[in-house]
């Protein structure tokens, strides 16, 4: 028997893998789990809940079943370098037709769950992408989703949400179920987006749980089919857990397996087989270097250990800075004078989204974990370094109305470059990552309506300088040595 607070309904859970289906062992050794192995971890469950009630075994309730669904809750990509899913706000914007289902009724052997996706209002999406965000306010008021609610036959209700767990368009959402269909009828938001474990009950038969990020975590919650909530304070029937990705937490402690081989299913182990042979086919696990020590996306930019310090004090002087005159666009642009000035960089601090380890030699995956977006970095034009300095207060004040509050240790953007303080006037060749270039150009243009705001692609992305950086200044040859757990550790550089 599984070790987990099975009810009537059972959902297993991943959200934000951002790619990471190759799981972390070779550098966080505790998070050992691919994506394989979630997979034999779901279908030893599946086959105990299929079972369960149909046998003679007295230990179970005769004809009650337990019913059991898998749910990946959005952003599958962007993590690392395995980057190449439907919902109800979604819209493709040519047929204006549903990218997703609008909703679905999802078929147990025991019950019936009406299941709602939904995006959060998404400001900053890719304007020419062809997509519409609609407000989830407006669609919760729409003839589809009130008729769904009043006349289709359930017995709970599941809302995938690209949200935070308490985001209040959660609320806006409940309180529109509820207004239609009224108090008992249990319902289960799951919830990603913000990138942790969290969970909450919102009311007595509404519970909201969002399962970490990363495949870090293998999440389950359990909840009652609406003929089981009897009473009032039936909070007792919802229930969840959140499990490490770790194969002895899925196989030994949760499943009971005395070895974590023996919970592997035959599915599990070709798609794990199949996942290590395309990280392999794609170069990702190329040995690229070996970093002097961790370094960590959450420090703030000058804490020792900062990844944003380094790239600021190390990556951009060494690799970008250095390598000016190699770049076209400038050349072409800039007058003779103006080629010698200095050079400065506002970084935005959702440029990179991972740690960088020093437990293993680095492989290219490990670099693009830190630096998934590969944005190609783009010239502004030259200014004074008053107007610089006064552009990045004014990024780091402004709000564009998303609501990511990750790594409040940061500002928004991280000026790169030492600024002139004596001379306001001098003048710096200024750069930024494409992903922001428009909104730079408009703070600048508004600071400093006299100068040239022209946005230049230079050859340079940003996951190929922190390649560049580590292949040339973290070479392991010499310098490693073994730690005693048959990895590598560069002991200087
Ligand atoms: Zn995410």
């Amino acid at each position: 028997m599984p070790n987990l607070p099975f009810g009537d309904i059972n959902i297993v859970v991943l959200t934000d893998l951002h790619s990471w289906l190759g799981g972390h062992s070779r550098q966080e050794p505790h998070y050992d789990a691919d994506l394989g192995d979630v997979l034999s971890f779901w279908e030893n469950l599946k086959d105990h809940c299929d079972a369960y009630g149909d046998d003679d075994d007295d230990d179970e309730p005769q004809n009650q079943h337990r019913d059991i669904f898998f749910v990946n809750n959005g952003d599958f990509i962007h993590g690392t370098g395995l980057s190449q899913m439907g919902m109800g706000n979604d819209y493709d914007d040519g047929s204006q037709r549903p990218l997703g289902n609008r909703y679905k009724i999802l078929h147990g052997k025991n019950c019936k769950l009406l299941t709602f996706g939904f995006l959060y209002n998404m400001k900053d999406y890719a304007p020419n992408s062809g997509i519409v965000i609609e407000d989830v306010e407006k669609v919760v008021a729409q003839e589809w989703f009130v008729n769904a609610l009043v006349e289709e036959h359930y017995d709970a209700i599941l809302v995938l949400a690209h949200m935070d767990l308490v985001d209040p368009l959660v609320h806006v959402i409940k309180s529109a179920i509820r207004s239609n269909i009224g108090q008992g009828m249990p319902v289960v938001f799951i919830t990603g987006h913000t990138h942790y474990r969290g969970v909450k009950q919102l009311e007595d038969t509404t519970m909201t749980f969002e399962a970490g990020r990363y495949m870090d975590t293998v999440g389950f919650v359990s909840f009652p089919k609406k003929e089981s909530v009897r009473s009032e304070n039936s909070t007792s029937l919802f229930s969840h857990a959140f499990l490490d990705a770790n194969k002895q937490v899925l196989f030994q402690d949760t499943l009971g397996f005395s070895r974590s081989e023996d919970g592997e299913t035959k599915n599990g182990k070709e798609l794990s087989k199949f996942i290590d042979q395309t990280r392999e086919k794609l170069g990702l696990k190329k040995e690229i270097g070996c970093a002097p020590q961790s370094y960590f996306f959450e420090r703030p930019v000058d804490a020792e250990g900062s990844l944003w310090g380094l790239y600021r004090d190390e990556v951009i002087p060494k690799i970008f800075f250095k390598s000016r005159q190699t770049m076209e666009a400038i050349e072409e642009e800039a007058t003779n004078e103006e080629d010698d000035l200095p050079m400065a960089m506002l970084l935005s601090k959702d440029a990179w989204r991972y740690d960088l380890f020093n437990n293993a030699t680095l492989i290219a995956d490990d670099i693009i974990a830190v630096a998934p977006f590969n944005d190609t970095v783009v010239h502004l034009g030259t200014f004074p370094s008053k107007v610089i300095a006064k552009a990045n207060r004014t990024l780091n004040q402004y709000s564009n109305g998303d609501d990511l509050t990750w790594l409040p240790t940061l500002p928004k953007f991280i000026l790169i470059g030492s600024l002139d303080e004596s001379d306001a006037n001098t003048k710096y060749h200024l750069y930024c990552h494409d992903f922001e270039a428009i909104h730079v150009q408009k703070i600048l243009r508004r600071l400093a309506p006299k100068e040239h705001v022209v946005i230049k692609k230079t050859e340079f992305r940003s996951t190929m300088i922190w390649m560049a950086f580590v292949e040339e200044y973290w070479k392991c040859d010499g310098s490693c040595e073994s730690d005693g757990r048959g990895y590598k550790r560069s002991k200087h550089f």
